[in-house]
């Protein structure tokens, strides 16, 4: 963490401040934070809407800063969470609805924002144990399919996205609004393709790529018998050969039409839901009357 970082928080621990101005040291280090090396250097990242911060506080999430609107302060939630968060030494600001534009960079913004410590995985912490399903992504590079991943990786009962190569980054604004609060659900770990290579092989998994020359119909695919890793390619190259050597299947999901390939966030949809399948038994619903 930088000195500048260090000194902007020892003066502001647990303390309720009121801030109109955006020449503001402490609005300025928030909105550094919309670059990756502000938020990689001080471990930081932003997130905005007031149930999903709710949730994350709740989850155990170390929140820093609490943002809110002027108009919203007498929401009794909020002072709810505004109390604990100065409990806990955070900080709890109270700002014009300009200084949340220029936080979020957003017009209309959510009225509420925290400032979270970022939390990566180690690989060697994901002991898959059966029915458990991992996904694993090859270089995303868009912030909006990363997100959406997460969510609908969640809705289904995923384990924890692993990041595999360059990615983009899961803390940026865009990937945290696009996951809807769901970043703070699953664990997401980060790892080159060696590192990942050398977990696969100390595992007892199955690892099923997701690839358009896929030989199997990827409702053919034995998705039961071990946990499983749903590999997916990058959005423009799909998996490079040294990673769909390693793979137990490649799946292919079956195109009619002329498009080249489906959206990475559709496919991973479509691959999370029919590995799940099973698991995800409609009859344990209310029958629909
Ligand atoms: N030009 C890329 C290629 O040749 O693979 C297209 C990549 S596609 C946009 C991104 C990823 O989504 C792929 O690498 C694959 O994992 C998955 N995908 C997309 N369409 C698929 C399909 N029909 N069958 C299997 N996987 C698919």
């Amino acid at each position: 963490m930088s000195t500048k970082t260090n000194d902007l928080k020892k003066r502001r621990v647990g303390t309720v401040k009121e801030v109109t101005s955006l020449a503001n040291p402490i609005v300025k280090d928030i909105k550094s934070l919309a670059q990756k090396k502000n938020r990689d250097g001080s471990n930081r990242f932003i997130a905005e809407g007031l149930k999903l911060i709710v949730d994350a506080i709740d989850l155990g999430w170390d929140i820093e800063t609490l943002i809110y609107a002027k108009s919203v302060a007498d929401k009794p939630l909020i002072q709810k969470k505004a109390a604990q968060v100065v409990a806990n030494s955070g900080l709890v600001l109270e700002v014009s609805e300009k200084v949340l534009t220029s936080i979020t960079r957003k017009d209309n913004p959510q009225m509420v924002v925290g400032v979270f410590s970022q939390k990566f995985m180690p690989i060697e912490d994901i002991k898959p144990q059966p029915d458990e399903t991992y996904i694993a992504l090859d270089r995303v590079r868009d912030p909006g399919n990363l997100g959406t991943i997460i969510r609908t990786a969640d809705a289904a009962g995923i384990s924890g996205i692993i990041l595999v190569g360059a990615t983009t980054d899961p803390f940026s604004i865009e990937a945290v609004r696009a996951t809807m609060g769901s970043v703070f659900s699953l664990p997401i770990s980060r790892v080159s393709i060696d590192e990942f290579i050398s977990w696969k092989d100390r595992h007892d998994i199955s690892i099923i790529g997701s690839h358009l020359k896929g030989s199997k119909d990827y409702r053919a695919i034995d998705y039961k018998t071990k946990p499983c890793i749903l590999l997916m390619g990058n959005e423009q190259a799909g998996l490079p050969e040294e990673l769909s050597s390693t793979c137990d299947a490649l799946a292919r999901i079956p195109q009619v039409g002329d498009a080249d390939s489906l959206n990475l966030a559709i496919a991973t949809g479509l691959m999370i839901y029919e590995a799940r399948r099973h698991l995800l038994e409609l009859d344990l619903l209310e029958p629909v009357k």
